[in-house]
């Protein structure tokens, strides 16, 4: 469920998938034309969820599994991380970097 944080209104599934596909920094809400921007939290959450990978990686070369273990895996974990990039998508009416951010 995305919200926009100017109006509080739910974005239709259509912008979202807009939101996460585009590589605008800011998005204007379809209701109430507000740029909106992915929130700081969103972006630390999908950089955590995006590291998965490389480890997921990494498993084959310590320890003995089969190809199917391996297949299962990545196939959880493309699910839970295309999860976490689209369904806890949080939106932001400020742009926030880590720049601007008194607590880094
Ligand atoms: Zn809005």
């Amino acid at each position: 469920m995305v919200k926009c944080k100017n109006c509080e209104q739910e974005w239709p599934a259509n912008a979202i998938l807009k939101r996460y596909i585009t590589l605008d920094i800011g998005m204007d809400c379809p209701h109430c034309g507000k740029t909106q921007y992915l929130s700081k939290e969103y972006r630390k959450r999908s950089i955590m969820a995006t590291l998965l990978i490389p480890l997921l990686i990494l498993i084959p070369a310590f320890f003995d599994v089969s190809f199917l273990t391996i297949a299962i895996t990545f196939m959880a974990a493309f699910i839970a991380i295309t999860f976490v990039h689209v369904f806890t998508l949080e939106l932001a009416c400020e742009e926030e970097t880590w720049r601007n951010s008194p607590y880094g």
